[in-house]
């Protein structure tokens, strides 16, 4: 790929990265995404994976980012149905909390803020216990509210919106490093190195967009592009962890924990077989890659958790934990969770040549912050085009007019033969690429070799050919989230299959 040309190289595979490379690619631009690891290996797949208005910035004041985001909720179910989900969310309230006329009122803005939407109205409950999602609940809470937000599954829609930049023509290189920068006349030569052959080579772009989220401080300062830039954003690091248990609560609510420290917690019915809790707030100075839950974090979790429910939960009990870290634009405030969740486009305009780096961010703003990117790069590259992602389905999400259940519906009579276990997982995994997966087979045996655990060869063949999956960790962690189910037996034919396709 050495000096090959394009108007737009992105460098950063994580969900801003691959929806700036989707929105661009879609306007006709010609794009190259380097991404140093795989597709969403960053802070892309450890988020708590809720596409939602963010009712806690309310608090802050920070109504322009609730509504943007109630916005994007409303686009992102309308087009990526496969991957993004409604959920009822509980919050129980037992006097120690906020004042119940704060909460409702809270409510009552979120509701305003959303506008017309598909997502169902809050109510108050005044006798919690006397529901069902009240049962597992310490009697203290008597009270509390239903709202509702979405799931949305956060690697899945990384790797939706490379596949959809790279059918609109982009170049996607995993494994890819940026190494450094050079302005040269008409833009930028980028060293790259392949990290799979021990490669070196470069492309050239007329602009660059630097999307490497949590290293977007890094990046700058070693590739020597922050030197002499005093207007320059700052960026705080807070790392945020989650523990994953087996099951613990019936039902499918998630559960919204307030906690003294006015921060809230999460506790999440996760697939089929677990509960995701987090996350919390925790500054950080090492390599985002490092990042790891600590005995603080999880115990201040499971208390959390305990405060509020019967059945009490130990560290221990932990299945697997991850953690990720924020990549905040620092506003000198002191505490982590009153920093903004805004974003800043930053164009660098003491650069000889056309760059933006992206600041901050959520996973529900990130089609609207891609939208403003490419629309700023096109002013500096003088070109034009026209914005088009609010409208058009995600790949995968095409559900020709029907709902997630009736599509289920239509391919249960196309797929009688898959299990219907399966069956919903491709769905809800390919959405309505789940033909690409299944190819001609018309049995189970025609999908091909058996890994255990519903997982066969033509799936891994899909994945290595269609969305650049190239190890068992990508499948299992960021292409499908089968990592917290799959035993070493299956992971270990997962890997031989994948080399034997790969090779
Ligand atoms: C604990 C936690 C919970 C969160 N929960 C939510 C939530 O529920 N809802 C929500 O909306 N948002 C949430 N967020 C925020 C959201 O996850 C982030 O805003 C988003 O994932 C950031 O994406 P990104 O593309 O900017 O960064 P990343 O996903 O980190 O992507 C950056 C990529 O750049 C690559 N890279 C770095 N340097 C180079 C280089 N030199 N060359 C090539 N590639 C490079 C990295 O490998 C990485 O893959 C949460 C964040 C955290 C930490």
């Amino acid at each position: 790929m050495t000096n090959q040309q394009y108007d737009l190289c992105i460098i950063g595979g994580g969900i801003n990265g691959a929806g700036i490379a989707r929105d661009a690619a879609g306007r006709g631009l010609t794009v190259v995404l380097v991404e140093g690891d795989d597709l969403a290996s960053g802070t892309s797949s450890a988020s708590t994976k809720l596409i939602h208005g963010g009712l806690r910035y309310l608090e802050y004041f920070n109504f322009k980012l609730v509504k943007e985001s109630l916005r994007e909720r409303e686009t992102l179910f309308r087009t990526a149905p496969h991957l993004v989900h409604p959920l009822e969310f509980v919050l129980p309230c037992d006097g120690k909390g906020r004042p119940l006329w704060k909460i409702r009122m809270g409510l009552w803005l979120y509701g305003r803020f959303a506008g017309r939407t598909r997502f169902k109205p809050s109510r108050f409950i005044g006798n919690l216990q006397s529901q069902p999602f009240g049962a597992d609940l310490r009697p203290d809470f008597k009270k509390g509210f239903v709202y509702y937000d979405a799931w949305g599954d956060d690697t899945r829609l990384v790797v939706m919106n490379a596949v959809d930049a790279a059918e609109n023509g982009a170049d996607i290189r995993t494994r890819m490093i940026c190494t450094g920068l050079k302005a040269e006349e008409g833009g930028w030569t980028i060293s790259l190195h392949d990290r799979n052959n021990q490669v070196n080579a470069s492309v050239r772009a007329s602009c660059v967009i630097n999307a490497t989220g949590p290293w977007v401080r890094r990046f700058l300062d070693g590739t020597g592009l922050s030197d002499n830039d005093p207007d320059l954003p700052k960026v705080r690091l807070v790392q945020g962890s989650h523990i994953i248990l087996p099951r613990i609560n019936e039902g499918r609510q998630v559960y919204l924990l307030q906690q003294a420290d006015k921060r809230g917690v999460f506790v999440i019915p996760y697939e089929k077989d677990f509960t995701l809790i987090g996350t919390t707030e925790t500054d950080y100075a090492g390599d985002p890659k490092d990042a790891m839950a600590t005995e603080d974090e999880m115990s201040y979790l499971c208390e959390a958790y305990n405060k509020a429910f019967k059945r009490p939960i130990l560290p221990e009990d932990a299945l697997f934990t991850f953690s990720g870290v924020r990549p905040l634009l620092d506003d000198s405030k002191k505490d982590a969770s009153a920093l903004s969740r805004e974003y800043r486009l930053y164009h660098h305009k003491r650069l000889p040549a056309p760059m933006i780096s992206v600041f901050g961010g959520k996973l529900t703003t990130y089609r609207a912050l891609a939208e403003k990117a490419v629309d700023l790069s096109l002013d500096l590259i003088k070109a034009v085009a026209d914005p088009w992602t609010a409208d058009q389905p995600l790949a995968g999400g095409d559900f020709e007019g029907k709902s997630s259940k009736e599509f289920f519906e239509v391919q249960k009579t196309k797929y009688p033969w898959l299990p219907e276990d399966l069956l919903l997982r491709y769905v809800q995994t390919y959405g309505a690429r789940i033909d690409m997966v299944v190819g001609e087979a018309q049995s189970l045996r025609e999908l091909g070799e058996y890994c255990g655990q519903s997982v066969y060869e033509a799936e891994l063949r899909y994945l290595a050919t269609h969305e650049w999956a190239q190890s068992v960790e990508d499948v299992l962690w960021r292409r499908t989230k089968l990592g917290l189910q799959v035993t070493d037996e299956t992971a270990q034919n997962i890997a031989s299959t994948l080399a034997s396709i790969v090779a």
